[in-house]
């Protein structure tokens, strides 16, 4: 049985504690490896490390922590098969798929390659008279992230090398159900030349977790994963004086205009809603049909979807993989169980699919359920996966209260012809990533990605100029050289006269 380790200063460590998990390969539904859950003190050993590499590597030139950064993106190139088959082989996400999700974590490696340019600072020249004052960010410390299990590579992407091209140091904990590809890119910005202990992973669950959550020298800590668990973190952390973004579930809806090219809508739908098996935060698992527009949606869409491609990550005619763990194979098919005891109507039914061969694995075909109401369970609550829910509205602003009224605004989108109708939307709805006439709004490495309301739990947003906030703290220095002339005390605030 293969072993998964801990990655602390450099170096792959056993650490202290016997207790371990099981990784399961989705697609056969075999377990494959055993990862180590790591106790307090396996902890605070990576943060000693995280801790002692910090003084040098945030007094490193940005220019210099750049140009290792520029390695790093060149090795993930270079292993990007290697990368995308740990990530199905663990997640179960078809490969192409998994490529696509390392290549955009890949795109933040690449924004922060031109770090020095974002870390300029601001600089004016007599704010009073011979005086002038700077701002600049400094790095924090030792920053902690702590991702979900959808997207191993990508998410983890997301902060590290953030926060390590600002001048921190960082823990990463990885999902305990796929943690492979996160052991293997810290190796690989080993490889690069970053210094022992600046990037070290801790796999583990809660007991590590909560290690993090208290660990006084943990500045930071950043979340993604499921609203329960983030609302823990945020509230945890800050009561330990830590900075905190934490990024949890969603419920994205997808408003289907009359107006609108359907094929386009259809097609879009199709892939946000089946795609990565629906595990994603971005996945649009609500279309919302208004006017006259539902019977045609649902009838083109349940062409499809019966006729989606189900099958194991590796396959290259597959479109859609397994899901991530037989618990959560359950869970699913209990909410489409649940969707019909509602009594809203399910059109495609993919819950007792078997492929030959592959019996074990924790398969679910794509499901299509029409004439949900908002009163339901299966819309208020975040099923990930592959089912896809029709509510019917008689016009646009049913449509915008509908989404505005949910828990959740992580993303949405809308498919209209109509530019001041596209233009509305984007205004009023309250959500934090929003497409017109794009179907997955996830912003690219240089914006910034994160939700409203229940999606998120702080102020900053993730990678991009968010990014870089979160990861420095402002100083400003204001400063006069001394000219000669004698100043009398002044008890006065100082103001311009
Ligand atoms: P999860 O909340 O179960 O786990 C996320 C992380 O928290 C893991 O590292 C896990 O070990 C840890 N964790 C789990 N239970 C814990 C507990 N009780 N105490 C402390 N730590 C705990 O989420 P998941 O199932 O791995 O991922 C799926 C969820 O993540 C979905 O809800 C999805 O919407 C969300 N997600 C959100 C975004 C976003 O950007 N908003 C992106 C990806 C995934």
């Amino acid at each position: 049985m293969n072993l998964i380790e801990h990655y602390i200063g450099g170096k792959i460590v056993t650490g202290s504690s016997s207790r371990k998990g099981k990784v399961f390969n989705p697609a056969t539904g075999t377990q494959e490896s055993e990862v180590l859950l790591a106790s307090k003190s396996d902890l605070d050993l990576a943060v000693q490390k995280a801790k002692q590499s910090f003084e040098s590597w945030s007094n490193t030139p940005p220019l210099q922590r750049a140009r290792i950064i520029f390695k790093y993106k060149e090795l993930i190139e270079k292993n990007s098969d290697l990368l995308t088959k740990l990530i199905v082989s663990e997640h179960g996400k078809v490969y192409e798929d998994a490529k696509g999700s390392l290549t955009r974590g890949l795109e933040v490696v690449e924004f922060a390659c031109g770090i020095p340019q974002m870390l300029k600072g601001e600089f004016t020249e007599n704010v009073g008279t011979n005086i002038d004052s700077w701002s600049i960010r400094q790095p924090l410390g030792v920053c902690a992230g702590i991702t979900p299990f959808n997207f191993p590579a990508m998410v983890p992407m997301w902060m590290f090398p953030m926060a390590i091209a600002c001048g921190n140091t960082f823990i990463l904990k990885p999902s305990e159900k796929d943690p492979s590809c996160s052991l293997k890119l810290a190796e690989l910005f080993s490889e690069a030349g970053l210094p022992d202990g600046v990037l070290n992973v801790v796999n583990g669950d809660k007991e590590v977790v909560d290690a993090i959550l208290e660990n006084k020298d943990i500045a930071a800590v950043s979340f993604v994963g499921s609203t329960p668990i983030a609302k823990y973190i945020y509230e945890t952390a800050a009561k330990n004086e830590k900075r905190v973004q934490a990024l949890g579930g969603a419920k994205n809806h997808c408003v289907v205009m009359p107006d609108c090219d359907l094929d386009q809508a259809v097609n879009g739908l199709m892939g946000a809603a089946y795609g990565s098996a629906g595990e994603r935060c971005m996945a649009q698992s609500v279309a919302v049909a208004v006017g006259n527009v539902g019977d045609k949606l649902v009838e083109q869409l349940a062409k499809k979807v019966e006729a989606l491609k189900v099958g194991p990550g590796m396959d290259k005619s597959s479109e859609m993989g397994p899901l991530v763990t037989k618990e959560h194979l359950e869970k699913v098919k209990g909410y489409v169980d649940l969707g019909v005891q509602e009594g809203a109507k399910l059109v495609v039914d993919g819950r007792d699919i078997k492929l030959q061969g592959y019996e074990e694995g924790y398969y679910i075909g794509g499901c299509l359920f029409d004439n949900v109401k908002k009163e339901m369970r299966i819309y208020k609550e975040e099923i990930f996966g592959p089912v896809l829910s029709v509510v019917r509205a008689k016009d646009f602003n049913e449509a915008i209260n509908l989404i505005n009224d949910h828990e959740f605004g992580n993303g949405t989108s809308i498919y209209t012809r109509d530019g001041d109708t596209g233009r509305t939307f984007a205004n009023k709805i309250k959500v934090g990533m929003v497409g017109i006439n794009i179907p997955i709004p996830v912003p690219v490495a240089f914006h910034s990605f994160g939700g409203w309301k229940r999606s998120l739990f702080g102020d900053q947003h993730m990678h991009g100029p968010e990014g870089v906030r979160f990861y420095t703290k402002l100083k400003t220095i204001t400063s006069r050289w001394p000219s000669g002339i004698r100043m009398n005390p002044e008890f006065v605030m100082p103001t311009m006269k």
